[in-house]
């Protein structure tokens, strides 16, 4: 018997995530969609209705996959922001409906929090500087005073969006298994010229919008292979995360780095920060792709963590929180 379980729904973007878990922390399932756009990027309002399609199968399968029944779950734990909208309210809704229906406690859980504490958790790291890097964020953290603080982030797009832009600039396209990420860092692999583009580091924070407008035209121009293009967009991108992290690291004196979020999965990356990681004499670890990607998983392990602290959410409070930013949430459980 367990102690006790939490289901766990994700769905800020593109991903509709179910995941359960103990409250000693073993996963007994994670279930995921994803919502690949016909073309172009992410639309909320379909990605929105592909939750919605998908979240009564995805539930089901998880329970099936657990081997345990709704009335077994103690909690229900969803991701109340940062994200879209809509896709949000879906996630949002169903974790209410769920909630009301099995009468458990609610949890509504910070994204950019989660993918923090399924690292510290899966990966068996204590006080880390965190570089998580998705589709959609692109920040920078450590633990200081009570709460995971911001020491960069991306004024603009993040790298993620930057690298699958680009990718359908060039006609590129995603396949379940393999999103653009992946695509272009294939094609990385093969360029060997590094063509110039810009470098844009402010203070402690990252701009890439410059740097995709700067390869979008070299792309048009076509005179030079894609693949430099695409090995030349992962440097200079990548260099720059590592610069900025390097510089939180030095200011923290942390010993550890933990790489996660979707871009994670990128082996050009891993192998900058690990060399940079080293030369600090940290340890550096990276998130199995299943956990550092968005997943339900880790909105069921933040949501214990919450919950073992009291910080449940009322039903009256469970709106979605668009901009939530993850300085704003107190880590009382946090022991470094
Ligand atoms: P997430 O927002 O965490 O669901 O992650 C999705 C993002 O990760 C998308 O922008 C993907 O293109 C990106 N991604 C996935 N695999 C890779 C990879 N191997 N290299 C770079 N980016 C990747
Ligand atoms: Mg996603």
């Amino acid at each position: 018997m367990y102690e006790g379980l939490c289901l766990g729904i994700e769905s800020t973007a593109d991903d509709f995530g179910v995941g359960i878990v103990s409250f000693d922390g073993e996963i007994l399932a994670n279930v995921n969609d994803v919502y690949i756009p016909e073309r172009g990027g992410i639309h909320p309002r379909e990605a929105s209705r592909h939750h919605a399609n998908v979240a009564g199968k995805v539930i089901a399968e998880a329970f099936k996959r657990a081997g345990v029944k709704p009335k077994e779950i103690s909690i229900i734990a969803f991701s109340q922001g940062p994200g879209l909208g809509p896709c949000l309210r879906v996630g949002a809704t169903v974790a209410r409906a769920l909630a009301s229906y099995l009468n458990k406690p609610l949890v509504g859980v910070n994204h950019c929090l989660a993918h923090i504490e399924i690292g510290r958790m899966i990966n068996r790291v204590r006080d880390p500087v965190t570089l998580y890097v998705s589709g959609g964020n692109t920040i920078v953290s450590a633990f200081e005073a009570g709460r995971y603080r911001v020491f960069g982030e991306t004024l603009d797009i993040a790298i993620g969006n930057c690298l699958d832009v680009f990718a359908r600039e060039a006609g590129l396209r995603s396949e379940p298994g393999k999103p653009l990420g992946a695509v272009i860092e294939e094609l990385a692999s093969r360029g060997r010229r590094l063509v110039p583009l810009p470098y844009t580091v402010k203070g402690m924070d990252l701009s890439f919008s410059g740097l995709l407008t700067a390869a979008v035209n070299l792309l048009r121009e076509g005179k030079y292979p894609l693949e430099d293009l695409c090995f030349s967009l992962q440097e200079i991108a990548f260099s720059m995360l590592t610069e900025v992290t390097e510089r939180a690291l030095a200011h923290t004196e942390k010993r550890e780095v933990l790489l996660t979020g979707g871009v994670a999965a990128n082996k050009r990356l891993q192998e900058m920060l690990r060399v940079m990681a080293e030369e600090h004499d940290a340890r550096f670890s990276v998130v199995p792709k299943e956990y550092a990607t968005d997943n339900g998983v880790m909105i069921a392990w933040a949501g214990i963590l919450c919950y073992k602290y009291g910080l449940t959410t009322s039903i009256e409070r469970s709106f979605v929180k668009l901009k939530w930013r993850l300085d704003d949430v107190e880590v009382p459980w946090f022991e470094g």
